[in-house]
């Protein structure tokens, strides 16, 4: 690929035709089925694959099928594909997905969720970089090769709607259309993350999740405080006591063994070269509170507690009044919403089996303990690159953005790269994306970083010549 001429075109395409799209995707509410089970009545998916579907026909491929398949009772998903030959030709699976994460609160002044922001090179909206871009990104790094006439595999794209509810329709799609897309012996996924805007990342491992509702009941009704404390332990200290049996609450160290796994050494290695590489951008990263330190001062450590390690969060609690409406009442209950982040290589069922062990045997008090174990989804590690996608990324990364590629595990969990690990168990994959340093993907003031989205097209093109080059 002839690099002046790929920037150039995929320069022009991106500022022509894609950011006016993405634009106009920004203002649909286009809110994945978990945060929006009436999705289907609402239309706001249909209009947000309408966007999509029609922007990529209307892309000069002339080969390029698209069709935006249905099964019932599912979101939608467009698949498309170049040259559709044959399932047993070779072929490069590009991913992503158009559902998006709900509004959240916090956003400036002037933006918010649904109103598309451009700012210099960042457009600030829902759903933008996590991951709107990928359709557009994926045709157009297709594109940026054929306008070179450079040959390539055959191109599988699939953009599926139900990636932020854990990509439940996924898997019946990918069955559905397995004697179509083959096996792919490249799997590109454009839904990750880049810790600097100055190099090509690659994601070699994603954390699981096992989360549920933890809830402690020690009355049948509240009573008046003054006379039930010190005769009636109270439930929030019960989940306390619960808890410190996870994590001991001094340092957020995993106490069960479960709930461990050995590192492998690749990647205690590649932390501590990221490490080094990053120092306090690794912390810096977050928005701490003046005078708030990390758990640790040594990045590498940072790296690997984010990455490989079990972390407690509880995200949501009821039982417990606002503030301004709290009497001086002993609850009868307490309910904390309970997400553990699990290392890449843990079973998520087993994970989950032990945490409902570990905290409902022998309650404090003989008090009613439960955990509603509700979701579990795997990690996923990726296999060792093989040579040539090693050195493909190290020239893209050089030729695109004048820096060497860097690898790294991610702490958040994308339940289908465990699945699409499992069911094309040859590929090579090449996980990335733009949610880089304060897009704030899932929170306020989400942007998509556009002149890295750019580089990152071209740099997807030169990987896929390298593939077709590689494998003949
Ligand atoms: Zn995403």
């Amino acid at each position: 690929m002839e690099k002046a001429a790929a920037t150039s075109f995929v320069e022009t395409t991106w500022e022509s035709s894609i950011v006016p799209e993405l634009i106009d995707y920004i203002r649909i509410p286009n809110k994945s089925p978990a945060y929006d089970p009436k999705w289907a009545e609402h239309g706001h998916m249909d209009a947000a694959v309408e966007l999509i579907e029609r922007w990529c026909r209307a892309q000069p491929i002339d080969d390029l099928h698209i069709e935006v398949v249905r099964l019932p009772d599912r979101t939608p998903l467009i698949y498309m594909e170049t040259a559709p030959r044959s399932a047993s030709e070779d072929c490069v699976l590009l991913y992503g997905h158009l559902d998006k994460q709900p509004e959240m609160v916090g956003w400036d002044e002037g933006k918010g969720p649904w109103i598309p922001v451009r700012e210099g090179d960042r457009l600030y909206g829902r759903g933008g970089a996590d991951d709107g871009y990928a359709a557009f990104a994926s045709l157009t790094a297709i594109r940026a090769l054929r306008e070179q006439k450079i040959e390539h595999a055959r191109c599988v794209v699939l953009i599926e709607a139900s990636e932020e509810s854990g990509s439940p329709d996924l898997p019946a799609y990918v069955d559905h259309l397995a004697d179509r897309i083959g096996e792919p012996s490249l799997v590109v996924c454009l839904d990750s993350g880049a810790a600097d805007y100055d190099r090509l990342w690659t994601t070699t491992s994603l954390r699981g999740v096992v989360s549920g509702d933890l809830r402690v009941e020690v009355l049948r009704e509240g009573v008046h405080s003054g006379a039930a404390s010190g005769i009636v332990a109270s439930s929030f200290r019960i989940l306390r006591s619960v808890l410190s049996r996870l994590e001991d609450e001094r340092t957020g160290e995993i106490l069960p063994k479960e709930l461990k796994v050995e590192i492998p050494k690749d990647r205690i290695e590649q932390a501590c070269i990221l490490g080094a590489a990053m120092g306090d951008q690794v912390k810096d990263y977050f928005p701490f509170v003046d005078g708030m330190t990390p758990v640790s001062d040594d990045p590498a450590e940072l790296l690997l507690n984010s990455t490989w390690r079990t972390t407690v969060s509880i995200t949501g609690m009821d039982g417990i009044p606002a503030t301004a409406d709290a009497g001086n009442v002993l609850r009868p209950f307490t309910t904390a919403k309970v997400s553990i982040r699990i290392p890449p290589t843990l079973d998520p069922v087993k994970a989950g089996e032990a945490v409902k062990r570990v905290l409902e045997a022998d309650p404090p008090y003989g008090a009613k303990v439960t955990f509603d174990f509700e979701e579990a989804a795997p990690g996923w590690n990726a296999p060792a690159m093989a040579p040539w996608l090693f050195e493909s990324v190290q020239n893209a990364s050089q030729a695109h953005f004048g820096a060497d590629a860097l690898f790294m595990g991610m702490g958040g969990t994308i339940p289908f790269m465990g699945m699409l690990g499992e069911k094309f168990p040859e590929a090579q994959f090449l996980i990335t994306g733009v949610l880089g340093p304060a897009s704030n993907a899932h929170g306020p003031n989400e942007f998509l970083e556009i002149a890295y989205a750019k580089r990152l097209t071209s740099a997807v093109a030169q990987v896929i010549e390298d593939h077709h080059r590689a494998r003949g």
